[in-house]
């Protein structure tokens, strides 16, 4: 069994919607490689940090992030499914693999803190920053009227049905 340990860059595109690993983010590889009558069994860890935004309240965050690895990459023959990873010479390629990896470990809604508040629906404002007193007096007068005319509107239909 080989052990290796090092750093390697991100790739371009290492990303979701909201959050990613920027390209030529370190990534620390952790691995161990062991022979196995099919080829080599990867296994390890990558860890990294990635960046984006909060899904509720815009602000950036980063947060670091681990994951793990395990993959057989299977000597080339006939029993080999198109999805497999193959041993191509003596080459392994991990990205891949890391990719799938790092991607499903992200975070599909990151939040700044589990109970950030998010924004003001009104004016857009961050209510972690505004604070609990943030309001807005919803009923403008000026639109009192109209209210009062669709429910009168209302009733007069209800009225007529009955
Ligand atoms: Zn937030
Ligand atoms: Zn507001």
């Amino acid at each position: 069994m080989e052990r290796w340990r090092g750093t390697v860059v991100a790739p371009a595109d290492l990303e979701l919607p909201l959050v990613g690993v920027p390209e030529g983010t370190d990534i620390e590889l952790d691995l161990r490689f062991e022979s196995v009558v099919e080829g080599v069994l990867v296994s390890g860890t990558a860890r990294t940090t990635y960046t984006g935004e909060c899904a509720r309240c815009l602000e950036p965050i980063s947060s670091p992030v681990e994951v793990g690895l395990q993959e057989l990459f299977a000597h080339p023959g006939p029993d080999v499914g198109e999805d497999e990873s193959l041993l191509e010479g003596d080459l392994l390629d991990l990205e891949p693999v890391l990719r799938d990896a790092v991607l499903l470990e992200l975070p599909q809604s990151p939040v700044c803190s589990e109970d950030c508040p998010g924004l003001c629906a009104t004016c857009g404002v961050r209510l972690a920053e505004a604070g609990p007193e943030h309001r807005h007096d919803s009923a403008d007068p000026r639109w009192a009227g109209l209210a009062g005319l669709y429910e009168r509107m209302t009733n007069e239909n209800e009225d007529r049905e009955s």
